[in-house]
């Protein structure tokens, strides 16, 4: 699934492509065909990026909720527009550019305060300015559950996913199964803070690395794949920083990962010494 920063970048990379453009809008598959009517010859005034939500909006007050979930993506280009072929959900053509979306979990019109009531639900996203991280410290300092599920709660922070659930527990040293009432607040400050750098370099790269370049195998030039991470998907291999063997569990139904070594669990493990 794609966490904040694809879809903050996703807002960045369509505004030069369709902010002030009248749009054609339409749906070849049928399946937001009236929608797509509603969009035609509309102009676009504004992408506003929330968590893993975006927002189209169009003149008249009339909003574009797009939600990717776990296999939605638009595909861009420039030129006459191919074919269209596939489950093709909508397709915007503005001036030069085409836009096609497929696959998303929501495509639907939405109003202002449709768009105000999803946003309500939301935690704080750490790409936007607006962003109040004492809305999510309140409901982590009062809350039982470990703190590895807070993180993927899209209404505790919204945009955060798997992978940087996992690399920032893991570079703040806390357990995924610690309590959220149980995490210091100096601790939780350092990890917004860290999310927010972290998410940020998200953005501008177009994909995560969040490896200090002195615990790469290859210390010199960009990343490999398999440098960027420090635990995620790194199951049954030496921790760069301490050699424990990374773990992995389900839990708030993804794979979690993390390091015994470097993130000591406070849980009770029943008949094991670990
Ligand atoms: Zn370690």
């Amino acid at each position: 699934m794609p966490e904040g920063h694809t879809i903050h970048r996703l807002a960045r990379q369509h505004t030069p492509l369709l902010v002030g453009g009248v749009v054609s809008a339409s749906s070849p598959q049928g399946r937001f065909a009236e929608g797509a009517q509603v969009l035609h010859g509309r102009t676009v005034v504004g992408i506003e990026p929330y968590g893993k939500h975006l927002f189209y909006g169009f003149t008249g007050e009339v909003l574009l909720h797009v939600h990717l979930g776990l296999y939605g993506g638009w595909t861009v280009g420039s030129g006459p527009p191919p074919q269209p072929r596939g489950a093709l959900r909508l397709r915007l053509v503005a001036g030069e550019h085409w836009l096609d979306l497929r696959g998303p979990t929501a495509c639907e019109l939405y109003t202002t305060a449709d768009r105000d009531a999803v946003v309500a639900r939301l935690g704080p996203d750490p790409l936007r300015r607006d962003a109040d991280p004492a809305r999510a410290w309140a409901r982590i300092r009062a809350s039982r559950t470990a703190v590895g599920s807070l993180l993927m709660d899209q209404s505790v922070l919204s945009g955060v996913g798997n992978v940087y659930r996992a690399e920032v527990l893991y570079r703040a040293g806390l357990s995924p199964f610690r309590a959220g009432r149980e995490v210091p607040e100096r601790l939780w400050e350092e990890l917004w803070a860290d999310l927010r750098m972290l998410m940020r370099a998200g953005v501008r790269a177009g994909h995560i690395v969040t490896t200090a370049r002195e615990d790469r195998s290859r210390r010199s030039g960009p990343p490999r794949l398999e440098d960027r991470f420090y635990v995620y998907r790194r199951t049954g291999l030496p921790c760069r920083r301490c050699g424990a063997e990374v773990r992995t569990e389900v839990m708030a139904t993804r794979n979690l990962y993390w390091c015994p070594g470097c993130q000591p669990s406070s849980r009770p493990r029943a008949g094991s010494s670990a």
